[in-house]
């Protein structure tokens, strides 16, 4: 084995089945906090954006930021929620992070419930609710590995106190590991299309919490669940989700069963440590907020809303695999849009360009940050160049890289390096004297079965690179092995 493991989906043993439901706490995008008009911005100075609101101050009261509720409106609606009119209330527990000792969220009325969230591979998620509510600030312990217990003091930074967040709670309706991580993806695709978070898990912008349990395969009901926080990557998310399934079968299967709690993951040893034994709602005393009126959107405001909307990553998907006719493949849809680039590749097919082709070369080799130089016209001549086989597919990715750069057009940059694919019968002369200084394998080629020729085509096409340095174009080497071993 070489390198590090690839990502495994590790079946559950036969019998059991996996359910797991994700709680998504994404942070809004917006100017101003929740409720104050402190800046909401990441990676400033420590409790520089605070007031009175935001610190919890005797006597000051909040006002809803109008844009935040916009925000977690259209979210909704693009998770395909009903939108209602909602209630603040106060979730009351003691943290130092947050100074009011509440936490201003929605409880029993939220403002989204009932949507759906349709994976990539067409696998629905139901979404329970999505509703508004205030950030802690963040508390870094100091000393000891950062772990609470060993730490000699704590630090506290309230500027991410009161940012708005909205928390996405789906059904238990996830079945495996890899559903779970294609359903973060797909939230994060929708919020960033939607424009109302950044996203980032890596900043802590979008935070996730999994529970998991397990139950006898066919059955439907809802065993003892654990409920996994803050996973902070889609790989630990993944091998999170596995590890607690196995625990759960472990104890199950010995006549033992789950205690119901908070877990954390520790990335370093692969494994779910306990937590506090989980708070019923009841432990939180949840009341409506007497400081804050109730939210009541009118049908002219979520008309408004729905008007607005772009269109969704599962549309823009299908988009693209349409354009193709079948030529583009379903991973690559995924990753352009993802990326944003499927507005460039379907502007370059309109323009005459190949779209599998033109798929591909995107996806695999325009994997930069900043691709503004890159138009669908010349991108379309690019791949002009390349399918019609006046360029390899190595000159093409080279030529891509300087287009990136420079934004010259793919022929000048293809005649500037001087390259151009080598054709017609130059290349038949060379693949001719491969052929003739390598007899042994010729004979095996040409006697061999559609296997052993496709092991051999991949030689003989190395040996003619090799001699062109890397001009010839690798399909047209293989039409004339072919019609060099089966002359008409
Ligand atoms: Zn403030
Ligand atoms: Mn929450």
């Amino acid at each position: 084995m070489s390198g590090e493991a690839p990502e495994r989906e590790t079946a559950l043993p036969d019998g059991w089945e996996l359910v797991v439901g994700l709680e998504v706490h994404v942070e809004l995008s917006t100017a101003t906090k929740l409720f104050c008009g402190c800046a909401n911005r990441f990676g400033d100075e420590p409790n520089t954006n605070v007031c009175p609101v935001c610190l919890g101050l005797p006597g000051s009261l909040p006002v809803v930021n109008a844009a935040a509720v916009d925000f977690a409106m259209r979210l909704g609606r693009a998770l395909g929620c009903e939108v209602r009119p909602a209630v603040f209330a106060r979730k009351n527990y003691f943290y130092p992070d947050m100074p009011k000792d509440y936490q201003i969220s929605q409880y029993d009325q939220p403002t989204n419930i009932d949507g759906r969230l349709e994976l990539a591979d067409g696998h629905v998620v139901g979404i329970e609710r999505a509703h508004i509510e205030e950030d802690t600030g963040k508390t870094t312990h100091v000393g000891g590995g950062g772990r609470i217990h060993d730490a000699s003091y704590a630090l506290v930074d309230y500027n991410r106190a009161g940012v708005p967040l909205v928390e996405i709670v789906s059904r238990p309706d996830i079945r495996t590991a890899e559903q779970a991580r294609a359903y973060v993806r797909e939230l994060r695709a929708i919020l960033l299309s939607v424009g109302v978070s950044d996203a980032r898990m890596e900043e802590g912008s979008m935070r996730v919490d999994a529970n998991v349990s397990v139950r006898p395969s066919g059955s439907d009901e809802l065993r003892t669940r654990c409920e996994i926080k803050n996973l902070s990557s889609l790989r630990s998310l993944g091998r999170a989700i596995t590890f607690e399934a196995g625990r759960h079968v472990d104890l199950w299967s010995s006549g033992e069963r789950p205690r119901q709690e908070t877990r954390h993951w520790d990335e370093a040893q692969g494994r779910t440590t306990p937590g506090r034994s989980k708070e019923d709602a009841e432990d939180y005393r949840y009341f409506q907020d007497p400081d804050l009126v109730p939210l009541v959107p009118s049908a002219e405001q979520v008309a408004a809303i729905d008007a607005e909307l772009p269109v969704l990553p599962a549309a823009r998907r299908a988009e693209l695999l349409a354009v193709g006719a079948g030529a583009v493949s379903a991973s690559d849809a995924a990753l352009l849009v993802e990326r944003d680039q499927d507005e460039l590749v379907r502007a370059a097919v309109s323009g005459g360009a190949e779209p599998g082709l033109t798929a591909t070369r995107v996806a695999n080799d325009l994997a930069v940050d900043d691709w503004s130089r890159v138009t669908p016209a010349s991108l379309a001549a690019l791949i002009g160049l390349e399918s019609s086989g006046q360029m390899t597919a190595t000159q093409a990715k080279q030529v891509l890289a300087e287009m990136v750069e420079t934004g010259d057009e793919p022929a000048s940059i293809a005649e500037r390096r001087g390259f151009q694919a080598m054709a017609g019968d130059d290349l038949a002369a060379t693949v001719d004297e491969v052929i003739a200084a390598n007899p042994g394998e010729w004979a095996r080629y040409r006697d061999g079965d559609d296997t052993g020729r496709k092991k051999l085509s991949g030689f003989f096409i190395g040996q003619v690179m090799r001699a062109t340095r890397g001009r010839a174009d690798g399909a047209a080497v293989n039409r004339l092995l072919q019609e060099r071993a089966e002359p008409a």
